[in-house]
């Protein structure tokens, strides 16, 4: 174990409240790349295609983002040994809740019961009516897993309708575009400010406003520590800064306190 891991491991047996704040880089080892990943999806698709007016007011956006997800799916993606270290930490009743900017849904799949979903999930889909302007869905409330979505997809409509008002259907994500879910945000806060610990892991904590969440911690006064492969902009205000994979760095820290 590295001296920094020991570290980690020494914090978080000190703590009680231990609350986690996750980005993609927490589930590349599950195989879904990341912004940067080379070849990974964003390599393939625009970002900025995806802003929230653009697929209400384009069929083909539309489609290219159930196709998008189409391919998400089909690869099964399962936790990985970080996900299952920060169920983990719950599991031995050191956790205070999960803060994730992934909409995978990994964490609940490894145990984590308290998770702060701050860019929504792409296991669901909603109604969001049928001309939403200025990123606000205004549906008549239909919900579905995403796997309804999918059927629909699959059985050659490229761009499903809600089945009771005729609107337009999308993920329950948070596109570009749409403001982030203020009861969410709320949540986030409190997960933050309340802990005794604040662990990021796999974030480049550079996509406003979900990077203010280690910044808040520090002025709370809750110990920050950092586990990235590279390093962040928040590195020089945390308590401890772990450089390494996730999938190794944090099952051998947990696994020394638990
Ligand atoms: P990011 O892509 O900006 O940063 C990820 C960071 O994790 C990078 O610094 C990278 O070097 C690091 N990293 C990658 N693999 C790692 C590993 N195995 N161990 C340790 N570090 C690793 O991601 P972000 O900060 O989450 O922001 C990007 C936005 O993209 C978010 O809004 C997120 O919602 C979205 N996104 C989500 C998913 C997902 O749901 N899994 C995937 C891609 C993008």
């Amino acid at each position: 174990m590295t001296s920094d891991t020991a570290a980690l491991a020494e914090l978080l047996r000190r703590s009680h409240q231990v609350t986690t704040f996750t980005g993609a880089g927490v589930s590349t080892e599950s195989g879904i790349p990341d912004f940067r990943s080379p070849g990974g999806v964003w390599t393939r698709y625009d970002p900025r295609d995806f802003t929230f007016d653009r697929y209400v007011e384009s069929a083909e956006v539309r489609a290219s983002s159930w196709a998008m997800r189409r391919e998400f799916f089909a690869r099964d993606p399962r936790p990985n040994p970080a996900h299952l270290a920060i169920a983990a930490i719950e599991r031995a009743g050191r956790g205070h809740g999960v803060i994730t900017q992934n909409i995978d849904g990994l964490h609940q799949l490894a145990g984590s019961t308290h998770v702060v979903e701050i860019h929504g999930t792409a296991r669901e889909v909603l109604c969001i009516g049928r001309t939403p302007r200025y990123g606000m869905p205004e549906g008549c409330g239909f919900t579905a897993p995403h796997t309804w979505a999918l059927e629909q997809v699959d059985a050659g409509d490229p761009g499903p309708t809600c089945p009771e008002c005729g609107g337009l259907v999308k993920s329950a994500t948070i596109s570009f575009g749409q403001a982030m879910p203020p009861d969410a945000v709320e949540e986030a806060e409190r997960l933050v400010t309340s802990a005794d610990l604040l662990v990021t892991v796999g974030s480049s904590l550079q996509v406003w406003p979900a990077a203010d969440l280690p910044e808040l911690a520090v002025r709370s006064g809750v110990p920050l520590v950092i586990v990235n492969d590279e390093r962040t902009p928040l590195d020089a205000i945390a308590t401890l800064v772990v450089r390494g994979r996730a999938g190794e760095v944090l099952p051998e820290a947990v696994g020394a306190v638990t």
